[in-house]
């Protein structure tokens, strides 16, 4: 009845159809042409989601559970196999999916569909088969994975791999083989093996590959360094080998062909040959002895500077141990130290502070310097030494510290003789200012009488003398005069040199002291019609010893009278600084250029051009006065310009009748008054008080004035106070505290006397005005 069936077999009932159908392993499900189920196996219940009996008239469409090749979209009723089936159409082994709530995982099933057809050739029915192919999707699946990771490991190896068959073709070649000579597989699989672009076209080369490949398909394994050639046509140095593939059998089936690039490996070793040859000839060429040893003391390399210094050849150093190097006195210590030096192998000197020494053939033992280095590891262990003689140099150090001795001492001898120079010359100098002292002394007594007689005898005395007569005593008065000043003025120097000279310092009123020396002057100006003025505070007082103070301005003013043409003007006056007061003798006279300003205050120097033809001096009273000034705590300066007049100046100790002008001063010197604020409160509690400038230019002209005790300023203003308070002499002495806000800016100052970086301690900056003042 059905399509396929022979007439008697489908007389079967359906009852033994289905029984039949039961003994399939395939799901069967027949429905009419009505798609009701008409037989189904019990296979089938998996397939067809079918939990009751078909009996019911059941239409298929509700109970298939058929998914498409994804697994996951549903067959819609119309596409599904049965019902192409029954419109005619076969389905035949098409892959789709099952999933039914009893098995939720589902499985993969290949479905086939037919119609079923009569005689007639109308569609009486369908019929479906299910079978499950699970098991073998996941192996084929499985196959397919390990195929390609075996096609991985294949392709990716770095060496180049092909198979080639009996006949010497080419059937597999992996990608490292191809990527060389940048071609495909498909255009190599089949060509001859010796044809195929790896290998260089020569004659030789075909021959080679083609007996390579005989003897492999012989069974002979085939190895060969070989050359091949990439894609741009370089050859390159391969390691090739072709074996041959048996089968269960034992006999060949295939070959396989592998190539090894050895290009790197042929370069490291050239790399080596010639990182040998080069230590080969550094050994050679190298002045000290180098010798290697192995760990039992085996000497194991030695280079000809050995064989000179130690006398052997390098056969017999090779078969010596190193401690025959070494003197038989200092052998057994040696082989001691060597076991010592393995287990504890850097790169050192050898014995340091030791004196090694060495023996050569002769017997003959010589300093020497051995710096060693471990080589080799473990079993291995080597050290290789360096040997220097030394014993040129050693002579060289012995005669050079020999010469050193020899300087030393006769230094000695030139210091001792030195110091017995300065003493003599010491005794010379205080024998001399007592010779001074006492021939002074001598010669003012005689010369008083010279000078009494002489004014007698002007003053006609014992009768009057003709003008001549006359003319002549002046000259002898007015030259023992001058006779007697020079001797004062020696006598007050010698007095001082010696430190013999009393100083009693008293408050003393400055204007009547300088009134009084004005007074003995008045004659001598009033002949040149020159002008005194004193211009002095009448309360201003110094302490000062009072016969030294006259001295000192009766100096200045006399010298100022006398260097000062008619009708000008001499002034004194006096400014108080504090705890000092500076005090002024000020002339309009012939001035004084600027390189003598200093000299004038030396022993016997006098202005050459400027001075002649005015009255004759000593060129001692500026030396003196400098002398006595500074003994009472002072400087002295000159401020003068040829033409201009000079000003002297110098400062005493004031009386500190007041007490505010003793206390220390420090002049600050900011642009900002915050900053000079904080360091003024750090410092008033010591005692100490500030000034502000708010630049270098105002604390110029405030220091002048105000003499400081220091000078605290930020480091461009600090660079130039330095400088310019450097340059005048009254300020010269005024130490400068730079202030930098960072200590990379401006930098020091020879000049400064400290550089203090931002922000200030307390304690530092009062530690350093305090070192600063008592400076
Ligand atoms: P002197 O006895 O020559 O005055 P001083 O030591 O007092 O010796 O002075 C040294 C020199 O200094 C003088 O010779 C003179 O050249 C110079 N001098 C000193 N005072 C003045 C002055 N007021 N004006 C110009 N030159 C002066």
């Amino acid at each position: 009845m059905f399509e396929g069936m022979s007439e008697p077999d489908a007389k079967l009932s359906r009852a033994e159809i289905r029984h039949i159908l039961d003994h399939v392993d395939d799901g069967v499900v027949v429905v009419d042409a009505g798609g009701r189920m008409i037989a189904v196996n019990s296979a089938s219940d998996r397939y067809h989601a079918l939990t009751v009996s078909p009996g019911g008239q059941l239409h298929w469409s509700d109970h298939h559970a058929l998914f498409q090749a994804d697994g996951v979209t549903p067959y819609s009723p119309d596409a599904h196999p049965l019902a192409l089936a029954l419109r005619g159409e076969s389905v035949e082994g098409a892959e789709a999916f099952v999933r039914t709530d009893a098995n939720p995982d589902g499985f993969w099933v290949r479905v086939t569909a037919r119609p079923l057809i009569d005689n007639a050739g109308e569609i009486r029915g369908g019929l479906i088969v299910y079978r499950d192919v699970t098991d073998r999707k996941r192996v084929t699946a499985a196959l397919r994975d390990a195929q390609s990771r075996f096609r991985a490991i294949f392709d990716r190896t770095y060496e180049f791999v092909g198979l080639i068959d009996l006949e010497g073709r080419l059937i597999e070649v992996n990608k490292s083989a191809l990527d060389f000579i940048g071609a495909r597989q498909d255009a190599v699989v089949g060509l001859a093996a010796e044809k195929t672009p790896w290998w260089p076209d020569d004659p030789q080369t075909t021959e080679f590959v083609k007996g390579a490949i005989a003897g492999a398909a012989a069974g002979q394994f085939v190895r060969a360094d070989v050359r091949l050639k990439d894609a741009a046509g370089v050859l390159h140095d391969f390691d090739f080998s072709l074996k041959p593939v048996h089968d269960d059998a034992g006999s060949v089936v295939f070959l396989i062909a592998e190539g090894r690039n050895v290009d790197e490996q042929r370069r490291l070793h050239q790399a080596e040959l010639a990182t040998r040859d080069r230590f080969r000839r550094l050994l050679e060429a190298a002045p000290d002895a180098i010798l290697e040893v192995n760990s039992e003391g085996q000497i194991v390399l030695a280079n000809p500077q050995a064989e000179q210094m130690f006398g052997y050849t390098r056969e017999e150093l090779l078969a010596m141990s190193v401690d025959q190097l070494v003197p038989e006195t200092d052998r057994g210590r040696h082989s001691r130290h060597r076991a010592v030096y393995a287990a504890r192998a850097v790169t050192r000197p050898m014995g340091t502070g030791l004196d090694l020494r060495a023996r050569r053939r002769n017997g003959e033992d010589f300093p020497v310097e051995i710096s060693l280095s471990p080589a080799g590891t473990g079993d291995d262990f080597r050290v290789v030494a360096i040997v220097r003689d030394v014993s040129e140099r050693r002579r060289v150090d012995r005669r050079l510290r020999a010469m050193q001795e020899q300087f030393t001492r006769e230094l000695e001898v030139k210091n001792r003789e030195l110091e017995q120079r300065n003493e003599e010359v010491e005794r010379a100098n205080r024998l001399k200012s007592e010779f001074l002292a006492s021939i002074s002394h001598e010669l003012r007594s005689p010369l008083h009488t010279i000078i009494g007689f002489a004014e007698l005898l002007q003053e006609g005395f014992d009768g009057p003398l003709n003008e001549k007569q006359l003319r002549f005593v002046s000259n002898i008065h007015h030259d023992s005069q001058h006779l007697l000043a020079i001797i004062n003025d020696l006598l007050d120097l010698s007095k001082i040199e010696a430190g013999r000279m009393e100083i009693r310092p008293e408050p003393v009123l400055l204007a009547e002291i300088a009134r009084d020396v004005c007074d003995s002057m008045r004659e001598q100006a009033a002949s040149k019609a020159l002008e005194i003025r004193v211009n002095l505070d009448p309360e201003l007082c110094v302490r000062a010893d009072h016969t030294r103070l006259r001295q000192i301005l009766f100096n200045l003013l006399s010298n100022a009278v006398k260097f000062t043409p008619q009708s000008g003007r001499v002034e004194i006056s006096a400014a108080r600084r504090r705890q000092k007061v500076a005090i002024s003798v000020a002339d309009t006279g012939i001035g004084i250029a600027s390189p003598d300003h200093e000299a004038i205050f030396d022993k016997f120097y006098q202005v050459g051009s400027t001075t002649r033809g005015v009255r004759e001096g000593t060129g001692l009273g500026l030396a003196i006065t400098r002398k006595l000034v500074e003994q009472q705590g002072g400087r002295i300066w000159v401020e003068s310009e040829p033409g201009l007049g000079s000003t002297f100046s110098f400062t005493l100790p004031s009386c500190g009748l007041n007490a505010e002008t003793n206390r220390r001063l420090v002049l600050v010197v900011d642009a900002e008054a915050r900053p000079a604020e904080l360091l003024a409160s750090y410092l008033e509690p010591e005692d100490i008080d500030t000034a502000h400038a708010e630049s270098a230019g105002e604390a110029l002209a405030m220091a002048a004035e105000l003499l400081p005790d220091a000078v605290l300023a930020e480091t461009s203003a600090a660079r130039e106070l330095a400088e310019s308070l450097g340059a005048a002499p009254q300020t010269a002495s005024i130490p400068v505290i730079a202030v930098s806000a960072d200590d990379t800016a401006g930098g020091n100052h020879p000049k400064f006397f400290a550089n203090l970086t931002k922000p200030v301690s307390r304690s530092l900056l009062i530690e350093t005005v305090r070192r600063a003042m008592t400076r």
